[in-house]
């Protein structure tokens, strides 16, 4: 007989039996934490532990040391940095920060606060972002007193900066409708680099401060459970090393710094289906979020499991954006000329995941970049249509609309600005895929366990798990969906990652 599942030979009861065996796997998985009481003995001391060494991580090192703390930083790959160090180091920081003023660049905590607060998803976390904006001006000066290098020159692209400057406009603060909402400023602070390389170099500057604080880094160590008392204090770490379990006493605390979880496929498909067809999972290989499942298995909540960062990188060049971008219904659904991670979450998350850019023949040459496949062309709009499969006359009926408005300077829909703001002007028209499972669109995630402003992680109930701390994409921070501004996960995990970092070395002594 077959299955309902397909699979030749599998019975009702057979099933059932699977099903059980599932359940008590799944009981086992549910007692994630080792308890103390089953410690013999202990192989590895420290006053904070901190799992990961990326910018949360290495952060909350530095500032737990500060505090006095001995410290354990902890980290599965052999090489430190994390995604933090693949990064383009880019920083989300404003409120009047010194490089802001050294430019003429005007700001204010409130402005900031608007922007992050409004322009992104709903409901966000107020409580940080009004923290983080009132101290990110401070964050910045903190950032330099680690030896973080920042050149005093600003870029116009709405790219990273290619040429060594270090501030620029790194989400979609221009453009509508967050430049209703706040007055637009750069906020995006980059290390000096070459090209991408910033994450490289902020990375460097911190382990270098950690090293020489006298924290204990040590790679190839993966955490894989916590330890807790019967009163679910977390004291501890079981890790795996050089292929031997070991366990970890921390007396004063833990701060789960391991990342988020994109390279995680299965957890991907479970909590965060969208994410799952993006083309290219973003980030180190480290993130398979063992943070995030060594904090729920003591109990810890997870928010925003389903956000994250899903990319459409239109430009550059900046031309293409006098393109349109339609869903399969041809209608266009958001403003071209907004931050591509706000482009990327329009699709992936509204339009289940598929859309076209379509161009004309101002826009050519046709190799404008070689992120999309090119997927039709044709003399008329008509025929594009055609080819593309849309219904009858929905492009035609569009284009016509935008080119009518956009010939007297007007999108009234998405109200994109000059001067990628003209009609489309005659063949070749074509068309660019811009499916997340077939373009180039880099994703990953966001969702982290629940946690207070000073790094503390809560549990469903809303109480604190004494001894626990987590910062980064292992916690559920300022980066939600849409993500409207490159800076603000390395803003984020470098900000928090220091506050947990702090309060873990504070909290108790030796127990
Ligand atoms: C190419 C690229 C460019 C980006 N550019 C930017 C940017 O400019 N600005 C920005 O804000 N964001 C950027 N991002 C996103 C950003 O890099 C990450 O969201 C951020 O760095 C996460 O920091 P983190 O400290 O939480 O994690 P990570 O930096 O990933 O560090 C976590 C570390 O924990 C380790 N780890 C995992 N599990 C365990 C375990 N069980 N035990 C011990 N260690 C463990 C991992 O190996 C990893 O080294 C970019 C991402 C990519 C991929």
């Amino acid at each position: 007989m077959t299955d309902p599942g397909g699979q030749p030979g599998l019975r009702r009861r057979d099933l059932l039996a699977g099903m059980g065996a599932a359940a008590a796997s799944t009981i086992a998985a549910g007692a994630g934490a080792l308890p103390a009481s089953r410690v013999s003995s202990w192989d590895i001391y420290a006053d904070v532990l901190v799992a990961g060494s990326g910018a949360a991580g290495t952060c909350a090192a530095i500032e737990a040391s500060r505090a006095g703390a001995n410290v354990l930083l902890i980290e599965s790959l052999p090489r430190f940095g994390g995604s933090s160090a693949m990064s383009a180091g880019v920083v989300y920081a404003g409120g009047g920060t010194a490089l802001q003023r050294a430019l003429g660049v005007e700001d204010s905590v409130e402005n900031m606060f608007n922007f992050i607060s409004a322009a992104g998803g709903k409901h966000p976390p107020l409580d940080k972002i009004q923290l983080y904006c009132e101290q990110s001006s401070a964050h910045f000066d903190w950032l330099v007193e680690q030896g973080v290098p920042y050149s005093q020159q600003m870029s116009p692209g709405m790219i990273v900066p290619q040429a060594g400057e270090s501030l620029y406009f790194s989400g979609c603060e221009q453009a509508w409708p967050a430049r209703e909402l706040a007055v637009p400023a750069p906020r995006g602070h980059v290390p000096v680099a070459t090209g991408m390389t910033g994450g490289r170099v902020l990375m460097e500057a911190l382990l270098a401060q950690a090293t020489a604080l006298g924290v204990r880094l040590q790679a190839e160590v993966s955490g894989q459970r916590l330890i807790v008392t019967g009163e679910g204090r977390v004291i501890g770490m079981q890790v795996s090393m050089a292929g031997e379990t070991r366990t970890i006493r921390a007396y004063r605390g833990v701060v789960l710094a391991s990342g988020g979880f994109i390279h995680n496929r299965d957890m991907v498909r479970n909590y965060a289906p969208e994410l799952y067809d993006c083309s290219v999972p973003w980030g180190n290989v480290g993130d398979q979020g063992m943070g995030i499942n060594m904090g729920i298995g003591v109990g810890a909540a997870a928010l925003r499991m389903h956000q994250g960062f899903a990319i459409v990188p239109l430009y550059p060049p900046q031309s293409v954006l006098s393109g349109i971008v339609v869903n399969a219904s041809a209608q266009r659904f958001v403003a071209e000329d907004t931050y591509y991670g706000v482009l990327g979450d329009a699709i992936a998350f509204h339009q289940q995941g598929r859309a076209w850019l379509i161009t004309d023949r101002r826009a050519d040459p046709p190799a404008l970049q070689d992120n999309f496949l090119q997927v039709a062309q044709a003399n008329t709009i008509g025929d594009l249509a055609d080819q593309l499969g849309f219904p009858k006359g929905a492009l035609q009926d569009t284009v016509a609309y935008y080119n009518r408005h956009a010939a007297n300077g007007d999108d009234p829909l998405f109200h994109k600005r000059p001067p990628e703001l003209r009609p489309l002007q005659g063949p070749p028209y074509r068309a660019w895929d811009l499916a997340v499972d077939k373009a180039f669109c880099p994703a990953h995630t966001f969702g982290g366990l629940q946690t207070g402003v000073n790094g503390e992680v809560f549990n469903s109930f809303g109480e604190v798990i004494p001894g626990l701390y987590a910062a980064g994409r292992t916690s559920s921070g300022l980066p939600g969906a849409p993500y409207i501004a490159s800076g603000l996960s390395v803003g984020d995990a470098t900000f928090f990652g220091r506050r947990a970092g702090v309060a873990a070395a504070q909290r108790g002594g030796a127990a």
